[in-house]
């Protein structure tokens, strides 16, 4: 009988690990490579893009049901994208950084005001986390609630499969993910203080879609924790 890591043990052999960032052999992320990875020093507001104190949102930009603040790791650049994209497909289970350990390392969480957190992920469609065999944001969620002891709830779900946001223009984004989620039955959130989790930050038409629910549903303050966002983004 050939047990799960005989079959391991093959699949090593023909395909060994190879560092994400410099293709060497032997793991899938070296330690020089790891340094490569950019922290994020300059928060952005969520709602202009410009640069914000803390990631807090501009009063100016503030509206009644929109996200409060926003904090990312990392630059999606260079080995900290490549380590993104690997994570989405689970080619890199055994990294050395995980996403959530990033977080958990680097600046992010500091800029975040003191509350007690309940964590969300950004849900994906059923259809599509069946296929995929697991959501990234949740692993991620999941791995900071671990650290921190913040809670961790599960309050939207994807009622519509959105096309990915990728290469669409902004205001195509914004149409293809408009309504796409919903409050889980029964998923009053009254006066919580929510931190959506996210793999990625790109124009925030997703987490700014998922705010404007949970605020409806009685959220009391949302913000957003992205592992990576490119900087440099001055408008999205
Ligand atoms: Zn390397
Ligand atoms: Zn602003």
């Amino acid at each position: 009988m050939i047990g799960y890591s005989g079959v391991m043990g093959i699949w090593d052999l023909l395909f060994p690990a190879r560092c994400l960032g410099c293709q060497r052999i032997g793991e899938y992320l070296c330690a020089e490579c790891v340094n490569t990875i950019q922290e994020i020093r300059e928060p952005i507001c969520a709602v202009c893009g410009k640069n914000s104190i803390g990631g807090q949102t501009h009063s100016r930009c503030a509206k009644p049901w929109g996200m409060d603040g926003l904090v990312a790791s990392f630059n999606h650049r260079g080995v900290g994208r490549k380590l993104v994209t690997a994570y989405k497909y689970q080619m890199v289970a055994d990294a050395r950084k995980t996403l959530g350990e990033l977080i958990i390392s680097l600046a992010a969480l500091e800029y975040l005001p003191q509350r007690a957190w309940e964590l969300a992920a950004v849900p994906l469609h059923s259809r599509r986390e069946r296929w995929r065999g697991f959501n990234q944001s949740l692993l991620i969620a999941q791995q900071v609630a671990a650290a921190t002891g913040w809670g961790l709830i599960d309050p939207l779900v994807r009622v519509r499969q959105t096309k990915t946001q990728q290469g669409l223009s902004r205001k195509a984004r914004l149409s293809n993910i408009q309504g796409a989620f919903a409050l889980r039955e029964g998923g009053r959130l009254n006066n919580k203080h929510v931190l959506l989790v996210d793999d990625v930050w790109t124009t925030g038409a997703t987490m700014r879609e998922c705010a404007k629910v949970l605020k409806r549903a009685g959220a009391q303050t949302v913000w957003g924790l992205a592992a990576a966002r490119p900087e440099g983004i001055k408008k999205v």
